[in-house]
């Protein structure tokens, strides 16, 4: 779930609510105070009175690379990032990264002949562009581009263009990586050159990194060529200056302690609230709904009351994690900060398109534990990085090899799910890497990513509380040395502990910062934001539904039964609400296994629930052969217009049940298999099938 085209799917309208004006990308654009003018002022660039015009900036700054990225969760940008850092440091390109929102793209007719755009982009959902790339998106995909005045007239506007393109997608969904694959079409048509092929890296077979080393050495030697340039020896040069200040103190009212932007240090929270300026909320409850000791899937309630935050039931609430103690510890030792991790830093940007991704002044301990993804999986690429400031030949040794052979590192690295400060820890044998600059932890670690939950409470029912359903993320693996805890579903669960007073609120040996910086999250409080989907009931109730949702698949679905029992309740005319629901055990993961009984009651005969438990009997039981049991209701169901609706394993039970779908409507419908097949595709394209997976 950490990479871009997870996160997804259900922003259909990315137009939709003001949420998509306040992206990330915008929020870290602005310089000097990031943090306090950028805030709810919407697009960056443009409201901050900076330029929009590329081609000027690239001028002004003395560079001849720019690197597009269009990014929903952080990667993309950060391998913007990187392929910056490399065409600098290993070909001497004078590389700018830039937010494609912070743009404007008329003028790119005029783009110079010998300078190099890079254009990494991210898939979002099924074929969308991200937030921060859709007017870009707009903009190239128009039958008629018109790019400005005085420019080109004839029909390769862009024939002065050189450029390469990597798109980050998830071969689990129909419209694989077509964002890089549009737009290299878009400006090959209109007369630019690419350099190289245009890469593709599938997350859906968890090869992301993977595809994207091995299109970068090809593509570097491409431009090499086209540019002349000679490949130097590369040295490492800081992105950002971190400068220790002797002078200030951790209390200073003006270093943030983990405060997300400067509303929140200067003292009350201020709305609007949003992807940028997180609501600091209460968890008005929390229980565990799984009977089972050895797994733990929470249900919160969670209070936006007073903070002009809303929701209609089917959104998406983003919870705002912090690092566990035990983690935080770990980075800051291995990297020999530990008796560091209260000094106050300044961290600037040495270039002026660099851009800090945290609000600063701050201290070591608040930047890692608040603003650092130190948990993730490792970038082979920066293992290479790090080879240098290994303090032994031996180390450095084996950090090159690592880095190098990929086979090796899957095995040593990948395949026991370690994070870089325990595989720093496992190479040096604990010893600190005091050498390693932490401008290169900034430069090379993403930054900590917000978690989305399924709502699964009904805004009609309870207007004021945002109810979530989820699973604690815990893996233990046969020859891996940690246990891999999910951190934030972790972080969740220490929260539960902490507000029922249990007294071991830390069996994982995870410890966190529960009440916040300076407190401020004390009485039991998360950041969070809320997202807007597409995800919807029909309005009229009486039409009926279908839903499948196996697991936490299942968190909408409570909602779209809470709220049509509500109905029902109300008198009002529900139609048929049919759920499908799948776990191991009835007696261990039936989530909500009372609620449905009371939903019952209220629906009558009108609600359908069908169960299948994969461990529960000698064969194994899934959705999907409830589905198909029930194939013949189902189709009629269809027929009569109900809407179809599957939340959860995109990878796998979601294309499967849509696979399913195309045979069944066949099957009862008489006719062929590929018409099944298109009748399916009409439904999503109508919105009468709607998907909430991730
Ligand atoms: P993370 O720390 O993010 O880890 C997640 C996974 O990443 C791990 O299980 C592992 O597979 C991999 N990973 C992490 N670190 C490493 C490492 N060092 N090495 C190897 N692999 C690693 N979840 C729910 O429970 N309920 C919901 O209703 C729900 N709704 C969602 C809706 C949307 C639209 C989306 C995008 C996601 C939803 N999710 C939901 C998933 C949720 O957002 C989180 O991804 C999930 O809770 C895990 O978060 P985490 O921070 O605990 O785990």
């Amino acid at each position: 779930a950490q990479l871009d085209t997870l996160d997804i799917i259900v922003l259909a309208a990315i137009l939709v609510g003001t949420v998509a004006y306040f992206t990330k990308g915008t929020y870290w654009a602005v310089y000097g105070d990031p943090y306090g003018n950028s805030l709810a002022t919407g697009n960056g660039a443009a409201k901050a009175g900076k330029s929009r015009n590329i081609i000027e900036k690239l001028e002004e700054s003395d560079k001849n690379c720019v690197v597009f990225y269009g990014s929903q969760t952080g990667t993309a940008e950060d391998y913007a990032s990187r392929l910056a850092k490399e065409g600098h440091s290993r070909f001497g390109l004078n590389c700018m990264v830039a937010d494609l929102e912070d743009y404007d793209y008329e003028n790119l007719d005029k783009f110079p002949d010998d300078k190099l755009a890079v254009f990494v982009l991210a898939t979002y959902g099924e074929g969308e562009p991200t937030d921060n790339a859709v007017e870009f998106y707009e903009f190239f995909g128009a039958d008629d581009v018109s790019f400005s005045e005085g420019g080109s007239t004839d029909d390769k506007p862009l024939a002065s263009m050189k450029y390469v393109a990597f798109g980050l997608g998830n071969n689990t969904y129909e419209h694989y990586n077509s964002m890089v694959r549009n737009v290299d079409k878009y400006l090959t048509k209109l007369g630019a050159t690419r350099l190289g092929a245009a890469g593709e890296g599938d997350d859906g077979a968890g090869t992301m990194e993977e595809d994207f080393l091995a299109w970068k050495e090809p593509m570097w030697q491409a431009v090499c060529e086209s540019m002349g340039l000679e490949e130097r020896e590369a040295v490492y040069e800081a992105v950002f200056e971190i400068a220790e200040k002797e002078d200030m103190s951790a209390e200073d009212n003006t270093v943030y302690l983990g405060e997300p932007n400067k509303n929140h240090l200067e003292g009350s929270q201020k709305g609007p609230f949003s992807a940028n300026n997180p609501f600091i909320a209460p968890i008005l409850e929390s229980k565990e709904v799984f009977t089972t000791p050895d797994r733990n899937c929470l249900h919160m309630e969670i209070g936006i009351s007073g903070s002009n935050l809303s929701y209609t039931t089917g959104d998406h609430i983003a919870i705002w994690p912090t690092n566990a103690g035990k983690e935080v510890d770990r980075f800051l030792n291995v990297l020999g900060l530990g008796d560091k991790r209260d000094t106050v830093i300044a961290v600037k940007g040495l270039d002026p398109t660099a851009k800090v991704p945290f609000p600063s002044p701050t201290t070591y301990d608040a930047a890692v534990r608040y603003h650092m993804e130190i948990c993730a999986p490792v970038s082979r690429q920066l293992v290479s990085t790090i080879a240098q400031f290994a303090s032994t030949e031996e180390i450095k040794a084996e950090m090159v090899k690592l880095g190098s052979e990929k086979d090796y590192f899957y095995e040593k690295v990948t395949d026991r799910n370690l994070n870089l400060a325990q595989l720093l820890e496992i190479v040096a044998s604990g010893e600190p890497w005091s050498k390693i600059p932490f401008s290169m932890m900034i430069e090379g670690l993403l930054k900590i990513q917000p978690r989305y939950y399924s709502i699964s409470s009904s805004s009609q029912v309870q207007k004021d509380k945002i109810a979530i359903t989820a699973v604690v993320e815990s893996t233990e693996k046969a020859g891996a040395p940690h246990v891999l805890k999910g951190v934030t579903t972790n972080y969740l669960l220490a929260l539960k502990q902490k507000q029922h007073g249990e007294p071991n609120p830390d069996p994982n040996g995870l410890s966190y910062s529960i009440t916040g910086p300076r407190n401020k999250y004390d009485g039991i409080h998360v950041p969070v934001h809320v997202r807007h989907s597409n995800f919807k009931l029909p309005s009229d109730p009486s039409k009926p539904i279908v839903m499948v949702g196996p697991g936490t698949g299942v968190a909408p679905f409570r909602a779209f039964v809470q709220e049509r029992a509500a109905q029902a309740k109300a008198g009002q005319s529900v139609g048929k609400t049919v759920l499908f629901f799948g776990c191991r055990k009835a007696s261990e993961d039936f989530l909500y296994k009372d609620e449905w009984e009371q939903y019952k009651e209220d629906l009558g005969d009108n609600f359908v629930l069908h169960t299948a438990f994969s461990r529960d009997g000698p064969q194994k039981v899934y959705v999907q052969h409830q589905i198909e049991e029930y194939g013949e209701e189902l189709n009629k169901l269809l027929e009569q217009k109900a809407y179809f609706y599957v939340c959860g394993d995109a990878a796998n039970m979601a294309r499967e049940v849509n696979t399913l779908l195309g045979k069944l409507i066949a099957k009862y419908r008489d006719v062929p298999e590929s018409k099944g097949e298109s009748i399916v595709k009409a439904m999503r394209a109508s919105n009468q099938y709607q998907e909430d997976v991730w």
